[in-house]
């Protein structure tokens, strides 16, 4: 019984005891004015105890909302209160002469409206405060007309009546209040439901993104993989140029992809920022490096200026970092046709007194006209439409860009003359990416590029449902010379790790019969000698969940596809540990 209604009711109450009591004063008051007696005293003393009692009673209901007794001590405390209440104005009425008695109808009536508009909300204390005021509304007037006989018989008929009408218009007003609370509960339950709907078609479109990003990357992965293996064999010149174009346009369609995943991930509010330490100078030169054979080819000058007294390591996320520093130089090579572009790294106070670092990407190229800068920050959008003719490109970049950026506690602004060049600036708070003493690398170890492998070689496991994977995989590792062995999905996997003792297993994550998950845990959890062995997850999945759900089951690391060879060996280098099982053996 305790609903939230009830506890609506109750706290009106209790705040409006001092009102009550004011009220009461003003009308025992005028009473007093009117025919002057003990009776107004007595009255307000009685009325003051009864809302002293009516107050304790619904504070300790608020108090305690469980135990409380029944309904009927609430409906009776409402109707003696009112009853109490009204019969001042029975007093002004009999006593008070004319003046008294049209104070009485409105005293009344301001009751009836105050019950009214506290308890219009459960139907029995509505009736318990209403009926007392409106027996003596009703009554007054008609026990007059009989014991004054002499009395304008007429004159308390018209009273009577009004007070019917008054009653009927609350009745009304009632009713009018009430259905207004249904049509809005209904628009709200109805506006809870779209909202429901919707986010669940958002979360079916981020899944069903997740799905299709797998679906494609995979068979990606196996041509830009194939692509990279055939790079390594000799070629003639037409058939490397044909390479070449086949890894370029593999390169270009997974760019597209990753950035569609990274649009959707950020509109789901599911990118999350991770932090470690990095070397910015190393990072930023990297990015650099990228891009200089393609100026060199375009006859544009590419210029890094870092400030000398930089820290040499900041804490960030890289991976984020990277990508707007190589989406900033990618539009900047893409849209200069001569001259220079400058990579400047600085510190710098903004106007609320804190210090910046500073990315400045500086071109000379054809610059943005003023009414297109804020729009080329739009998901899709260009500057103008000749521009996907003229320099393709989809409009996503710096929209990610900005996003990512906001997401570091930063931003991306522009200064553009149109012919002249464009300088795109990226600027994070400085104070936030420094080092200290307790910014110990979490998750994931870092890689160690290059670390030769101690004793001799390996052998690994390798678990891939597609049988390209697979092969990419053992010719990868065939230089070398590790030895390996394959499984075609999980269940293959766990039954393999019973019996054979591996130094690494790699392991995709959807393949039927039984996902790397499932496997991860069974391996790690099963009898045998590889409850130790490092673990190193492959796949096309590169929504964040699914990553945490690796890390859960046991994997020591994660490799995105398609599988970046160097990355790769360096991952299966580092991570594999010997088997001492194996070594036994
Ligand atoms: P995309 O380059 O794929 O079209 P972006 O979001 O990176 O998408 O850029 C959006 C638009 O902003 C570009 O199409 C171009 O019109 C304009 N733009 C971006 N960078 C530059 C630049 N350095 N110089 C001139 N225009 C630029």
């Amino acid at each position: 019984m305790r609903d939230a209604i009830f506890i609506g009711i109750a706290k009106s109450r209790v705040k409006g005891l001092r009102t009550r009591l004011g009220l009461a004063g003003f009308l025992g008051g005028t009473a007093m004015l009117l025919e002057p007696s003990i009776w107004p005293v007595v009255w307000f003393l009685v009325y003051f105890v009864s809302q002293i009692i009516d107050n304790n009673l619904f504070k300790a209901a608020l108090k305690n909302p469980k135990k409380q007794g029944d309904e009927a001590k609430f409906i009776i405390a409402i109707a003696l209160s009112t009853l109490i209440f009204s019969a001042m104005s029975a007093y002004t009425w009999i006593f008070g002469g004319e003046e008294g008695r049209i104070f009485a109808v409105i005293s009344i009536c301001g009751a009836l409206l105050h019950v009214t508009l506290q308890l219009y909300n459960r139907r029995t204390y509505l009736f318990a405060g209403l009926l007392p005021h409106a027996l003596y509304l009703l009554f007054l007037p008609s026990v007059t007309a009989v014991i004054e006989p002499g009395h304008n018989s007429f004159t308390l008929f018209i009273v009577n009546v009004g007070t019917f009408v008054f009653l009927g218009n609350l009745a009304w007003a009632v009713r009018q209040n009430n259905q207004s609370l249904l049509d809005l509960k209904v628009a709200k339950d109805e506006a809870q439901e779209a909202r429901k709907l919707a986010e669940n078609e958002s979360a079916a479109k981020t899944n069903f993104l997740a799905v299709i990003t797998h679906e494609i990357r995979t068979p990606m992965n196996a041509v830009l993989s194939a692509a990279n293996l055939l790079k390594r064999t000799p070629l003639n010149d037409e058939q490397s140029d044909h390479v070449r174009m086949l890894s370029n346009a593999s390169e270009v369609l997974m760019g597209l992809l990753n950035d569609v995943l990274d649009i959707s991930k950020i509109e789901a509010g599911k990118m999350s920022i991770e932090r470690a330490a990095i070397d910015l100078k190393d990072l930023v030169t990297g990015v650099g490096q990228l891009w200089s054979p393609q100026a060199q080819i375009k006859n544009v000058r590419l210029l890094l200026e870092i400030e000398d007294d930089l820290p040499s390591q900041i804490m960030i996320d890289p991976l984020r970092l990277r990508q707007i520093l190589f989406n900033l130089l990618s539009n900047a090579v893409k849209f200069t046709a001569k001259g220079l572009i400058i990579v400047r790294v600085y510190r710098l106070p903004n106007a609320s007194g804190h210090t910046e670092l500073r990315f400045d990407v500086e071109d000379q190229g054809i610059g943005i006209a003023g009414d297109q800068l804020e729009r080329i920050f739009s998901s899709f959008e260009q500057a103008d439409a000749g521009t996907t003719r003229r320099y393709g490109g989809t409009g996503l970049g710096l929209a990610i860009s900005r996003k990512l950026a906001q997401l570091m506690g930063g931003d991306i602004s522009v200064r553009s003359s149109l012919g002249h060049g464009s300088c795109f600036s990226l600027s994070l708070p400085y104070d936030s990416l420094l080092l200290t003493a307790i910014d110990m690398p979490e998750g994931f170890d870092a890689v160690e590029a290059d670390e030769a492998p101690a004793e001799g070689p390996r052998t690994i496991l390798i678990v891939d449902d597609h049988e390209v994977n697979r092969r990419i995989v053992s010719l990868f590792v065939q230089p070398l010379g590790w030895r390996w062995v394959m499984a075609e999905n999980g269940q293959q996997a766990v039954d393999l790790c019973r019996s054979e003792a591996f130094d690494i297993i790699l392991m995709d994550m959807q393949m039927p019969v039984m996902g790397g998950i499932e496997a991860t845990k069974l391996i790690r959890n099963q009898d045998g000698p590889n409850q130790d062995t490092p673990i190193v997850a492959l796949t096309a999945n590169a929504m964040e969940h699914h990553q945490k759900a690796w890390a859960e089951a046991g994997v020591e690391d994660f490799l995105a596809k398609p599988i970046d060879p160097d990355l790769l060996i360096n991952t299966l280098i580092a991570k594999s540990r010997i088997n001492p099982l194996r070594a036994a053996a």
